[in-house]
Protein backbone atom coordinates (compact mmCIF):
# COMPACT_ATOMS: atom_id res chain seq x y z
CA UNK A 1 0.00 0.00 0.00
CA UNK A 2 1.48 3.33 -1.07
CA UNK A 3 1.90 6.20 1.54
CA UNK A 4 2.39 9.89 0.63
CA UNK A 5 5.82 9.63 0.66
CA UNK A 6 7.90 7.74 -2.21
CA UNK A 7 7.37 4.07 -2.88
CA UNK A 8 10.09 2.50 -0.36
CA UNK A 9 9.36 -1.31 -2.10
CA UNK A 10 9.57 -0.19 -5.54
CA UNK A 11 13.25 1.31 -5.35
CA UNK A 12 15.61 -1.71 -4.73
CA UNK A 13 13.61 -3.62 -7.24
CA UNK A 14 14.42 -1.13 -10.10
CA UNK A 15 17.86 -0.08 -9.12
CA UNK A 16 18.63 -4.04 -9.09
CA UNK A 17 17.09 -3.63 -12.57
CA UNK A 18 18.73 -0.56 -13.97
CA UNK A 19 22.34 -1.63 -11.91
CA UNK A 20 22.00 -5.31 -13.82
CA UNK A 21 20.58 -3.99 -17.29
CA UNK A 22 23.29 -6.37 -20.10
CA UNK A 23 26.02 -4.97 -21.51
CA UNK A 24 26.83 -6.42 -25.22
CA UNK A 25 30.69 -6.86 -24.51
CA UNK A 26 33.04 -8.09 -27.68
CA UNK A 27 33.66 -11.63 -27.52
CA UNK A 28 36.75 -12.59 -24.65
CA UNK A 29 35.98 -9.28 -22.92
CA UNK A 30 34.26 -8.22 -20.14
CA UNK A 31 33.51 -4.90 -18.18
CA UNK A 32 30.83 -2.97 -16.82
CA UNK A 33 30.60 -0.28 -19.49
CA UNK A 34 28.86 -0.36 -22.98
CA UNK A 35 31.64 -0.04 -25.77
CA UNK A 36 30.64 2.80 -28.08
CA UNK A 37 30.70 2.04 -31.65
CA UNK A 38 30.86 5.32 -33.87
CA UNK A 39 30.55 5.25 -37.61
CA UNK A 40 29.19 7.03 -40.54
CA UNK A 41 29.91 3.97 -43.35
CA UNK A 42 29.02 0.71 -42.07
CA UNK A 43 31.15 -2.05 -44.35
CA UNK A 44 29.63 -4.51 -46.40
CA UNK A 45 30.87 -8.44 -47.06
CA UNK A 46 30.30 -8.27 -50.65
CA UNK A 47 27.65 -7.33 -52.63
CA UNK A 48 25.06 -9.54 -51.76
CA UNK A 49 25.50 -8.76 -48.12
CA UNK A 50 24.83 -5.31 -49.27
CA UNK A 51 21.51 -5.68 -51.48
CA UNK A 52 20.19 -8.33 -48.52
CA UNK A 53 20.53 -5.12 -45.89
CA UNK A 54 17.16 -4.37 -44.83
CA UNK A 55 17.64 -0.50 -43.99
CA UNK A 56 14.70 -0.51 -41.85
CA UNK A 57 15.87 -2.85 -38.93
CA UNK A 58 18.23 -1.32 -36.56
CA UNK A 59 19.91 -4.80 -36.00
CA UNK A 60 20.94 -5.14 -39.96
CA UNK A 61 23.62 -2.38 -39.72
CA UNK A 62 23.61 -0.23 -42.80
CA UNK A 63 24.71 2.98 -42.12
CA UNK A 64 25.57 4.68 -39.42
CA UNK A 65 22.60 7.46 -39.31
CA UNK A 66 20.19 4.46 -38.87
CA UNK A 67 21.72 3.06 -35.88
CA UNK A 68 25.07 1.54 -34.78
CA UNK A 69 24.98 -1.12 -31.72
CA UNK A 70 25.70 1.45 -29.36
CA UNK A 71 22.46 3.27 -30.51
CA UNK A 72 20.73 -0.25 -30.15
CA UNK A 73 21.25 -1.23 -26.90
CA UNK A 74 19.98 2.05 -25.48
CA UNK A 75 17.10 1.99 -27.62
CA UNK A 76 16.59 -1.62 -26.37
CA UNK A 77 17.21 -0.74 -22.54
CA UNK A 78 14.70 2.37 -22.34
CA UNK A 79 12.02 -0.06 -23.98
CA UNK A 80 13.13 -2.40 -21.60
CA UNK A 81 12.72 0.09 -18.77
CA UNK A 82 9.43 1.17 -19.81
CA UNK A 83 7.59 -2.30 -20.27
CA UNK A 84 7.68 -1.86 -24.36
CA UNK A 85 9.30 -3.51 -26.95
CA UNK A 86 10.88 -1.62 -29.34
CA UNK A 87 12.69 2.12 -28.62
CA UNK A 88 13.70 4.66 -31.30
CA UNK A 89 16.06 7.36 -30.29
CA UNK A 90 15.81 11.31 -31.38
CA UNK A 91 18.06 14.24 -31.40
CA UNK A 92 15.86 15.96 -28.62
CA UNK A 93 12.32 15.39 -26.70
CA UNK A 94 10.76 17.91 -29.21
CA UNK A 95 11.92 15.40 -31.65
CA UNK A 96 10.44 12.59 -30.23
CA UNK A 97 6.92 14.51 -30.44
CA UNK A 98 7.18 15.57 -33.97
CA UNK A 99 8.07 12.24 -35.08
CA UNK A 100 4.84 10.88 -33.90
CA UNK A 101 2.86 13.51 -35.10
CA UNK A 102 4.39 13.65 -38.38
CA UNK A 103 4.34 9.63 -38.49
CA UNK A 104 0.72 9.21 -37.65
CA UNK A 105 -1.33 12.24 -38.82
CA UNK A 106 -2.03 13.14 -42.28
CA UNK A 107 -4.01 16.15 -44.05
CA UNK A 108 -7.36 16.15 -42.85
CA UNK A 109 -6.24 14.49 -39.62
CA UNK A 110 -7.33 15.85 -36.19
CA UNK A 111 -5.14 15.73 -33.28
CA UNK A 112 -6.58 15.92 -29.57
CA UNK A 113 -3.89 17.76 -27.13
CA UNK A 114 -4.11 17.67 -23.48
CA UNK A 115 -4.66 21.41 -22.50
CA UNK A 116 -1.33 21.43 -19.78
CA UNK A 117 0.71 19.78 -22.37
CA UNK A 118 4.51 20.43 -22.51
CA UNK A 119 4.92 24.22 -24.27
CA UNK A 120 6.28 23.36 -27.25
CA UNK A 121 4.44 20.30 -28.17
CA UNK A 122 1.59 22.71 -28.15
CA UNK A 123 3.41 25.05 -30.99
CA UNK A 124 4.27 22.53 -32.61
CA UNK A 125 0.70 21.06 -33.33
CA UNK A 126 -0.92 24.34 -33.36
CA UNK A 127 1.27 25.83 -36.15
CA UNK A 128 3.50 23.48 -37.81
CA UNK A 129 1.62 20.75 -38.08
CA UNK A 130 -1.92 23.34 -38.77
CA UNK A 131 0.15 24.15 -42.28
CA UNK A 132 0.26 20.80 -43.11
CA UNK A 133 -3.43 20.63 -42.93
CA UNK A 134 -3.92 18.43 -39.76
CA UNK A 135 -6.26 20.14 -36.80
CA UNK A 136 -5.41 20.41 -33.10
CA UNK A 137 -7.81 20.65 -30.43
CA UNK A 138 -7.16 20.77 -27.04
CA UNK A 139 -9.09 18.79 -24.22
CA UNK A 140 -9.71 19.25 -20.27
CA UNK A 141 -6.63 16.55 -19.36
CA UNK A 142 -9.19 16.03 -15.84
CA UNK A 143 -11.94 15.29 -18.05
CA UNK A 144 -12.76 11.89 -20.01
CA UNK A 145 -16.28 13.42 -20.52
CA UNK A 146 -14.81 16.52 -22.60
CA UNK A 147 -12.78 14.33 -24.19
CA UNK A 148 -14.97 11.94 -25.58
CA UNK A 149 -16.86 14.98 -27.18
CA UNK A 150 -14.28 15.62 -28.95
CA UNK A 151 -13.55 12.52 -31.10
CA UNK A 152 -14.58 12.52 -34.25
CA UNK A 153 -14.13 10.35 -37.42
CA UNK A 154 -11.25 12.18 -38.07
CA UNK A 155 -9.20 12.03 -34.70
CA UNK A 156 -5.91 9.78 -35.12
CA UNK A 157 -4.10 10.37 -31.90
CA UNK A 158 -5.02 11.68 -28.74
CA UNK A 159 -1.84 12.98 -26.50
CA UNK A 160 -1.77 12.09 -22.70
CA UNK A 161 0.74 13.92 -20.35
CA UNK A 162 1.22 13.18 -17.15
CA UNK A 163 1.39 14.66 -14.77
CA UNK A 164 1.15 18.15 -17.14
CA UNK A 165 4.34 19.94 -17.61
CA UNK A 166 3.57 23.08 -15.52
CA UNK A 167 0.12 22.74 -13.49
CA UNK A 168 0.93 19.38 -12.89
CA UNK A 169 -2.59 17.82 -13.34
CA UNK A 170 -2.54 13.70 -13.32
CA UNK A 171 -5.06 12.56 -16.06
CA UNK A 172 -7.02 9.06 -15.63
CA UNK A 173 -4.77 7.48 -18.27
CA UNK A 174 -6.61 4.20 -18.26
CA UNK A 175 -10.21 5.81 -18.67
CA UNK A 176 -8.64 7.79 -21.37
CA UNK A 177 -6.71 4.76 -22.91
CA UNK A 178 -10.10 2.63 -22.73
CA UNK A 179 -12.08 5.36 -24.14
CA UNK A 180 -9.18 5.50 -27.25
CA UNK A 181 -9.24 2.01 -28.09
CA UNK A 182 -13.46 2.00 -28.71
CA UNK A 183 -13.33 4.89 -30.66
CA UNK A 184 -10.40 3.10 -32.34
CA UNK A 185 -8.07 5.92 -31.86
CA UNK A 186 -4.10 5.63 -30.81
CA UNK A 187 -2.64 7.46 -27.61
CA UNK A 188 0.58 8.94 -26.68
CA UNK A 189 2.06 9.24 -23.10
CA UNK A 190 4.88 12.19 -22.48
CA UNK A 191 6.48 10.07 -19.44
CA UNK A 192 9.26 12.27 -19.25
CA UNK A 193 8.33 13.46 -15.38
CA UNK A 194 8.41 9.78 -14.25
CA UNK A 195 11.62 8.73 -16.00
CA UNK A 196 9.78 5.56 -17.41
CA UNK A 197 10.10 4.35 -14.18
CA UNK A 198 6.98 5.62 -12.02
CA UNK A 199 4.20 4.86 -14.44
CA UNK A 200 4.26 1.73 -16.85
CA UNK A 201 2.36 3.17 -19.88
CA UNK A 202 1.76 -0.15 -21.67
CA UNK A 203 -0.09 -1.57 -18.82
CA UNK A 204 -2.37 1.29 -18.38
CA UNK A 205 -3.29 0.68 -22.23
CA UNK A 206 -0.75 3.89 -24.15
CA UNK A 207 0.20 2.84 -27.40
CA UNK A 208 3.65 5.06 -27.57
CA UNK A 209 5.61 6.42 -24.53
CA UNK A 210 7.93 9.39 -25.23
CA UNK A 211 10.76 10.67 -23.26
CA UNK A 212 13.07 13.69 -23.11
CA UNK A 213 16.04 11.67 -22.58
CA UNK A 214 17.56 15.30 -21.46
CA UNK A 215 16.11 14.77 -18.27
CA UNK A 216 16.63 11.88 -16.19
CA UNK A 217 18.15 9.67 -18.19
CA UNK A 218 20.71 12.06 -18.64
CA UNK A 219 20.83 13.40 -15.62
CA UNK A 220 23.83 15.52 -15.88
CA UNK A 221 22.27 18.72 -17.52
CA UNK A 222 24.14 17.69 -20.43
CA UNK A 223 22.74 15.78 -23.13
CA UNK A 224 19.86 16.32 -25.42
CA UNK A 225 18.02 13.15 -26.87
CA UNK A 226 14.85 12.05 -27.05
CA UNK A 227 13.24 8.31 -26.93
CA UNK A 228 9.71 6.79 -28.38
CA UNK A 229 9.00 3.78 -27.30
CA UNK A 230 6.49 1.18 -28.18
CA UNK A 231 4.95 -2.52 -27.75
CA UNK A 232 3.73 -3.09 -30.83
CA UNK A 233 6.01 -4.31 -34.59
CA UNK A 234 3.95 -2.87 -36.90
CA UNK A 235 3.58 0.22 -34.90
CA UNK A 236 7.26 0.88 -34.07
CA UNK A 237 7.77 0.54 -37.92
CA UNK A 238 5.89 3.23 -38.57
CA UNK A 239 7.70 4.83 -36.55
CA UNK A 240 10.91 3.83 -37.37
CA UNK A 241 10.07 4.54 -41.03
CA UNK A 242 9.74 8.20 -40.69
CA UNK A 243 12.68 8.59 -38.36
CA UNK A 244 14.92 7.37 -41.18
CA UNK A 245 13.70 9.10 -43.79
CA UNK A 246 13.83 12.14 -41.90
CA UNK A 247 17.56 11.96 -41.27
CA UNK A 248 17.09 11.94 -37.62
CA UNK A 249 19.79 10.69 -36.22
CA UNK A 250 21.90 10.63 -32.27
CA UNK A 251 25.33 10.64 -31.94
CA UNK A 252 26.97 7.06 -30.40
CA UNK A 253 28.69 9.07 -27.87
CA UNK A 254 26.16 10.79 -26.49
CA UNK A 255 24.13 7.99 -26.35
CA UNK A 256 27.07 6.16 -24.30
CA UNK A 257 26.81 9.08 -21.54
CA UNK A 258 22.93 8.34 -21.54
CA UNK A 259 23.76 4.46 -21.01
CA UNK A 260 26.61 5.60 -18.27
CA UNK A 261 23.73 7.19 -15.92
CA UNK A 262 21.00 4.43 -16.52
CA UNK A 263 22.05 2.60 -13.83
CA UNK A 264 21.85 5.41 -10.91
CA UNK A 265 18.78 6.70 -12.51
CA UNK A 266 16.66 4.75 -9.67
CA UNK A 267 18.18 5.61 -6.86
CA UNK A 268 18.47 9.32 -8.37
CA UNK A 269 14.78 9.65 -9.16
CA UNK A 270 13.93 8.45 -5.60
CA UNK A 271 16.14 10.96 -4.15
CA UNK A 272 14.85 13.80 -5.93
CA UNK A 273 11.10 12.84 -5.50
CA UNK A 274 12.27 12.41 -1.43
CA UNK A 275 13.26 16.09 -1.77
CA UNK A 276 10.44 17.32 -3.55
CA UNK A 277 8.25 15.76 -1.29
CA UNK A 278 9.86 17.37 1.72
CA UNK A 279 9.95 20.89 0.06
CA UNK A 280 6.17 20.76 -0.93
CA UNK A 281 4.82 20.00 2.42
CA UNK A 282 6.74 22.66 4.01
CA UNK A 283 5.81 24.77 1.34
CA UNK A 284 2.01 24.10 1.73
CA UNK A 285 2.07 25.51 5.64
CA UNK A 286 3.78 28.74 4.16
CA UNK A 287 1.20 31.99 4.30
CA UNK A 288 2.94 33.17 0.96
CA UNK A 289 1.53 30.16 -0.69
CA UNK A 290 -2.00 29.22 -1.52
CA UNK A 291 -2.04 25.82 -3.40
CA UNK A 292 0.79 23.60 -3.66
CA UNK A 293 0.72 20.84 -6.93
CA UNK A 294 2.45 18.37 -5.96
CA UNK A 295 1.52 14.75 -7.21
CA UNK A 296 2.04 13.14 -3.85
CA UNK A 297 -0.22 15.97 -2.17
CA UNK A 298 -4.12 16.01 -2.22
CA UNK A 299 -4.41 19.25 -3.76
CA UNK A 300 -2.42 18.00 -6.51
CA UNK A 301 -5.26 18.01 -8.89
CA UNK A 302 -5.72 14.14 -10.27
CA UNK A 303 -3.64 13.53 -7.29
CA UNK A 304 -5.86 10.11 -6.52
CA UNK A 305 -4.84 8.58 -10.52
CA UNK A 306 -1.55 8.81 -9.16
CA UNK A 307 -1.86 7.20 -6.28
CA UNK A 308 -3.15 4.67 -8.49
CA UNK A 309 -0.88 4.49 -11.52
CA UNK A 310 2.22 5.59 -10.30
CA UNK A 311 5.15 3.76 -7.48
CA UNK A 312 6.43 7.12 -6.57
CA UNK A 313 7.60 10.77 -7.28
CA UNK A 314 10.21 12.81 -9.18
CA UNK A 315 11.53 16.36 -8.26
CA UNK A 316 9.29 18.59 -10.17
CA UNK A 317 6.63 20.14 -8.88
CA UNK A 318 5.20 23.67 -8.80
CA UNK A 319 3.68 26.10 -6.06
CA UNK A 320 0.48 29.21 -6.84
CA UNK A 321 1.99 32.22 -5.06
CA UNK A 322 -0.98 34.40 -3.24
CA UNK A 323 -2.35 37.25 -5.74
CA UNK A 324 -0.84 40.34 -3.19
CA UNK A 325 2.50 39.60 -4.75
CA UNK A 326 3.52 42.04 -7.58
CA UNK A 327 5.63 40.65 -10.48
CA UNK A 328 8.70 42.46 -9.37
CA UNK A 329 8.62 40.58 -5.74
CA UNK A 330 8.28 37.63 -7.57
CA UNK A 331 11.29 38.11 -9.64
CA UNK A 332 12.98 39.32 -6.81
CA UNK A 333 12.46 35.79 -4.43
CA UNK A 334 13.79 34.26 -7.57
CA UNK A 335 16.44 35.74 -8.40
CA UNK A 336 17.67 35.55 -4.69
CA UNK A 337 17.03 32.08 -4.31
CA UNK A 338 21.09 30.93 -3.73
CA UNK A 339 20.73 27.22 -4.84
CA UNK A 340 18.44 27.43 -7.58
CA UNK A 341 19.62 28.24 -10.82
CA UNK A 342 16.69 29.44 -13.25
CA UNK A 343 17.05 28.01 -16.72
CA UNK A 344 14.80 25.72 -18.92
CA UNK A 345 14.93 21.49 -18.61
CA UNK A 346 15.79 19.93 -15.57
CA UNK A 347 16.94 16.08 -14.58
CA UNK A 348 20.19 16.82 -13.52
CA UNK A 349 21.70 17.33 -9.90
CA UNK A 350 21.15 21.14 -9.36
CA UNK A 351 17.91 22.39 -8.56
CA UNK A 352 16.05 24.86 -10.75
CA UNK A 353 13.07 27.64 -10.46
CA UNK A 354 10.89 28.93 -13.17
CA UNK A 355 8.23 31.35 -13.39
CA UNK A 356 5.20 30.50 -15.40
CA UNK A 357 2.35 32.46 -17.38
CA UNK A 358 -0.38 29.73 -17.30
CA UNK A 359 -2.90 31.69 -19.09
CA UNK A 360 -0.49 31.80 -22.42
CA UNK A 361 -0.19 27.99 -22.86
CA UNK A 362 -4.19 27.30 -22.26
CA UNK A 363 -7.12 27.25 -24.33
CA UNK A 364 -9.70 24.67 -23.54
CA UNK A 365 -9.51 25.03 -19.66
CA UNK A 366 -9.02 27.93 -17.37
CA UNK A 367 -6.94 29.04 -15.10
CA UNK A 368 -6.99 28.86 -12.18
CA UNK A 369 -9.88 26.18 -12.20
CA UNK A 370 -12.93 27.39 -11.15
CA UNK A 371 -13.80 24.15 -8.72
CA UNK A 372 -10.74 25.57 -6.13
CA UNK A 373 -12.10 26.97 -2.79
CA UNK A 374 -9.41 29.80 -3.07
CA UNK A 375 -9.36 30.95 -6.55
CA UNK A 376 -9.46 34.43 -5.91
CA UNK A 377 -6.24 34.21 -3.88
CA UNK A 378 -4.25 33.14 -7.06
CA UNK A 379 -1.84 34.42 -7.85
CA UNK A 380 2.05 33.53 -9.80
CA UNK A 381 2.66 30.39 -10.27
CA UNK A 382 6.48 28.81 -9.39
CA UNK A 383 7.97 25.79 -10.69
CA UNK A 384 10.66 23.95 -8.89
CA UNK A 385 13.02 21.20 -9.41
CA UNK A 386 14.59 20.05 -6.66
CA UNK A 387 17.99 18.27 -7.69
CA UNK A 388 20.08 16.61 -4.88
CA UNK A 389 20.83 19.25 -2.80
CA UNK A 390 20.10 18.61 0.70
CA UNK A 391 16.54 19.40 1.66
CA UNK A 392 16.88 21.53 4.60
CA UNK A 393 19.22 23.35 2.83
CA UNK A 394 16.93 24.07 -0.08
CA UNK A 395 13.93 24.79 2.48
CA UNK A 396 16.47 27.74 3.90
CA UNK A 397 17.05 29.05 0.87
CA UNK A 398 13.41 29.40 0.00
CA UNK A 399 12.92 30.70 3.40
CA UNK A 400 15.33 33.41 3.24
CA UNK A 401 13.97 34.50 0.10
CA UNK A 402 10.89 34.56 0.61
CA UNK A 403 11.18 36.74 4.09
CA UNK A 404 13.19 38.68 2.03
CA UNK A 405 10.88 39.70 -0.85
CA UNK A 406 7.58 37.83 0.07
CA UNK A 407 5.79 40.74 2.43
C1 LIG B 1 11.85 18.67 -21.65
C2 LIG B 1 10.60 18.07 -22.11
C3 LIG B 1 10.39 17.75 -23.45
C4 LIG B 1 11.39 18.10 -24.54
O1 LIG B 1 12.67 17.61 -24.37
P1 LIG B 1 13.92 18.30 -25.11
O2 LIG B 1 14.94 17.22 -25.12
O3 LIG B 1 14.29 19.50 -24.29
O4 LIG B 1 13.47 18.67 -26.49
C5 LIG B 1 9.21 17.13 -23.81
N1 LIG B 1 8.26 16.86 -22.90
C6 LIG B 1 8.41 17.17 -21.59
C7 LIG B 1 7.31 16.82 -20.63
C8 LIG B 1 9.57 17.78 -21.15
O5 LIG B 1 9.71 18.10 -19.86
Amino acid sequence: MKTEQTSKELIPRDTTRLTHLKVNNPRGFASFSPPVFRASTVLFRNMDALRQAHMDEEESWSYGLHSTPTQYELAQKLAQIEGGKQGLLLPSGLAAISLVQFSLLRSGDELLLADHVYGPNREHAQWLMRDFGITTRFYNPLSVNDLAQLITPKTKLIWIEAPGSITMEIPDIPAITALAKERGVLTVLDNTWSGGLLCRPFDLGVDIAIQALTKYQSGGSDVIMGSVVTADKALHQRLSSTRRTMGWGVSSDDCYLVLRNLPSMAVRIAAHGERSTTLAKWLKRRHEIVRVLHPALPDCPGHLHWQRDFSGVSGLFSVVLHKRYRQAQVDAFIEDLQLFGIGYSWGGSQSLVMHYDVMETRSATTWPPTDWPNADTVGSLVRFYCGLEDARDLIADIKESMTRHLV
